[in-house]
């Protein structure tokens, strides 16, 4: 059976204490949720340290962005190596927002999946289509070629490690959701592009979504069948939000 990821995708909110109070939160909302719910928040990485310190162990901690390097001269960045000698299990990779407005390429994305996989960090590993590209008829194209990139030459066991968030860019921060029917078409399509790679695998991953997931329609969202949870955004900063969102898996 695929596991089901609620995750908090903080984005650069938050000041350390708000932080706090949201890692304290969150933590309650866990201990009363089945515990084949996997619960992951990612705060911005100055902020890891003081979430970590308040979080129950079954939070699970995520970085927003990784690396595409090692450790070296590389100002700014923060490697897979660090993320996991703290202890951040997972890694959001290829958020559209990096895509669109830090250059991450689908090269770059590759390259980032590859090294959270080297460090045991599990990538999350968002595709999806901007409205022109859905109007245009190019969505499943693009999203095959985001997700083939990232994914070309893993082995199994990589490859089952990975969590995919399909996150069509419309749909981010502007309140507009696809529908049930819309996400399960391309959650569908994202599993048999995956059964390509590798058959026994496909059933496994993941694939959760995000774009303005919130209170009134994570239900109807995670009844799909292929949906496994969501990427949550803007709702993950609201506890009472991101409690109903997590207690509708
Ligand atoms: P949103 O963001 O829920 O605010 O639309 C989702 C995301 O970007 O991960």
């Amino acid at each position: 059976m695929r596991r089901k990821i609620v995750a908090g995708n903080w984005k650069m909110n938050g000041t350390r204490q708000i932080a706090k109070d949201l890692a304290v939160g969150v933590s309650a909302i866990v201990e009363g949720l089945d515990r084949s719910i996997d619960v992951l928040i990612a705060p911005p990485s100055i902020l890891l340290a003081d979430v970590a310190g308040q979080i129950s162990s079954n939070v699970n901690l995520a970085a927003q962005d990784v690396s595409s390097f090692d450790n070296g001269a590389f100002t700014g960045e923060v490697s897979a190596d660090m993320l996991a000698d703290f202890g951040c299990g997972y890694s959001i990779v290829g958020h559209s927002e990096r895509r669109a407005m830090f250059g991450d390429t689908d090269e770059v994305v590759a390259a980032k999946v590859a090294k959270c996989l080297e460090k045991s960090i599990q990538p999350i590993l968002c595709v999806g289509e901007t409205l022109e590209e859905r109007e245009t008829g190019e969505m499943l194209n693009v999203i095959g070629r985001q997700l083939h990139t990232a994914l070309k030459g893993l082995d199994q066991t990589r490859l089952g490690k990975v969590i995919v968030a399909y996150e069509p860019v419309w749909a981010i921060g502007t309140g507009k959701t696809a529908t049930p029917e819309q996400t399960q078409e391309v959650h569908e399509f994202i599993r048999k592009e995956i059964a390509v790679i590798d058959e026994a695998v496909s059933d496994v991953v993941p694939v959760i979504y995000g774009g303005s997931v919130n209170a009134g329609n994570a239900k109807n969202l995670f009844a799909m069948a292929d949906i496994d949870g969501g990427l949550v955004g803007g709702a993950s900063l609201k506890l009472e939000e991101f409690e109903v969102i997590c207690k509708a898996i």
